[in-house]
């Protein structure tokens, strides 16, 4: 007898980048040489001092329940960083610290969320954002922001989007999958539509901050528009900076009461982010951030690398991230071409399905991010690998019909 469901699951879709670990990682098994370019996190080891922290804090007993928002430690380390990094101003008890940024996006919305109510997210997204919302009962409402508009939400197509059910907008810059990022005069766009709009909240995913190119500058709403720090509620944590996805540390900074309301949550569910990571976290807060720009620096040289050697491939069209660390390229052109096997190509997923049955390279599909023909390929993978891969996808495209 199989498991009853709770509809709001059975409807859940997997998590499109963690469905692809699953199948790469089942076809290497296989023995299959699968290039994977689906890999979202940083394929850099997290800094030795850091890890250092953690075995200190092991040998020095950090190894029970922490407060649920945090250690204080911790939390005071994140109000510097958001004054020292953002010149944003916060004390400790308006910072919650949970399992990875994802955990506390997802709490956040589980505190504000009543069913009829509608988050706007513009599209290409983040690919958890719209299944979060719909978990949590409420309508997201997607809006489209074409590369000719360099992926980006424009002042009136928010304008437009906003109702009277509208409880949050989701902005993320630099933005995964495109690598876009806001300027601060397209900042200041949004803003002055969000300050004629007093019941909008902002939720600024800021997880890539420290990963700009070609001299851009991570700009959050707040740092224009002071004002609406009474409905923001900055999202960051320490996975793609400081190369730590495993030890799953995000936190959330804004208002007392939504504060307190997702602590609450985690109280109920995870207790408290571990002690262990909460410890090695403060050490990369706190330490030296030369690595975090060194990072940044070789991600930057892949990126060049990539848009060179995928720039050129019959059918793509690429153009390269300002930030974050995957490009967006335009499969346009190969929509409508018939595979040596004789598939015609009618979608990106087609697309991506060819080119790892065909040439064992893995990418994920722009329909998966909400904005179509497109295929998301992520830099923080080795050179040779970006060498080898580009070669693959470019024999593949060159042996369409
Ligand atoms: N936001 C965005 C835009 C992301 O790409 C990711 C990770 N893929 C997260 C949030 C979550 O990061 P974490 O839970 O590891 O902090």
């Amino acid at each position: 007898m199989s498991v009853k469901l709770a509809s709001r699951v059975a409807e859940l879709k997997p998590s499109a980048s963690i469905a692809a670990k699953k199948k790469v990682t089942e076809l290497q098994a296989a023995g299959r040489q699968i290039i994977d370019f689906t890999i979202g996190e940083p394929d850099l080891d997290t800094p030795a001092h850091i890890i250092d922290a953690a075995v200190v804090a092991m040998r020095n007993g950090d190894t029970h329940y922490t407060a649920t928002a945090g250690t204080p430690a911790l939390r005071q380390a994140i109000c510097a960083k958001l004054r020292r990094e953002n010149g944003l101003v916060y004390t400790p008890d308006q910072i919650v610290v949970g399992c990875g940024a994802k955990q506390l996006i997802f709490e956040a919305f589980a505190a504000t969320l009543d069913s009829g109510n509608e988050v706007v997210i513009p599209a290409p997204y983040w690919v958890s954002y719209p299944d979060m919302v719909a978990l949590n009962g409420a309508k997201p409402v997607i809006i489209k922001c074409p590369e000719s508009r360099g992926f980006k939400l424009k002042p009136d197509d928010l304008e437009k989007a906003i109702t009277p059910k509208t409880r949050w907008l989701i902005l993320n810059s630099p933005n995964n999958p495109t690598g876009a990022v806001y300027t601060r005069e397209e900042m200041f766009e949004l803003t002055t539509v969000l300050a004629r709009h007093p019941h909008v909240w902002i939720l600024t995913d800021d997880i890539y901050e420290h990963l700009m190119y070609d001299g851009h500058q991570h700009v959050n709403p707040l740092q224009v528009d002071e004002k609406l720090a009474a409905r923001t509620l900055i999202i960051n944590g320490l996975s793609k900076a400081y190369a730590m996805t495993g030890w799953r540390i995000g936190y959330a900074a804004g208002p007392k009461d939504l504060v307190d309301a997702i602590a609450k949550l985690l109280g109920q569910s995870t207790t408290c982010a571990s002690s262990v990571s909460q410890a090695a976290a403060v050490a990369a807060l706190d330490g030296d951030q030369s690595l975090v720009r060194q990072a940044a620096t070789l991600y930057q040289s892949r990126r060049d690398r990539m848009v060179e050697l995928l720039d050129g491939i019959p059918g793509l069209r690429v153009r390269a991230a300002d930030g974050a660390f995957y490009l967006y390229p335009s499969v346009e052109g190969l929509i409508g071409r018939k595979t040596p096997a004789g598939k015609i190509l009618e979608t990106d997923l087609d697309v991506s399905l060819y080119l790892l049955d065909e040439a064992n390279v893995a990418v994920l599909d722009g329909a998966a991010y909400g904005l179509s023909p497109y295929l998301r390929l992520s830099f923080a993978i080795s050179s040779p690998a970006i060498e080898e891969g580009c070669a693959r996808i470019r024999r593949a495209c060159e042996a369409l019909r």
